[in-house]
């Protein structure tokens, strides 16, 4: 299980998923949807990858 949380400053949305794939699809339509001034680039791609972590196994 991945963790994530939006590279927006001020922003405490997060995310969990399986995958790294997932993890950006659903950053990627977060920061379309809360934040429409901020346009999704390449380079933020590679922000929302870099700010990927593992997450610890609550089981
Ligand atoms: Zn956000």
């Amino acid at each position: 299980m991945k963790q994530y949380e939006c590279i927006v400053p001020g922003c405490s949305w997060q995310t969990h998923a399986e995958e790294e794939a997932e993890i950006v699809r659903r950053a990627s339509e977060h920061m379309r949807t809360a934040h429409e001034g901020v346009a999704v680039r390449e380079s933020t791609v590679e922000q929302i990858k870099s700010r990927i972590k593992e997450a610890e196994a609550s089981s």
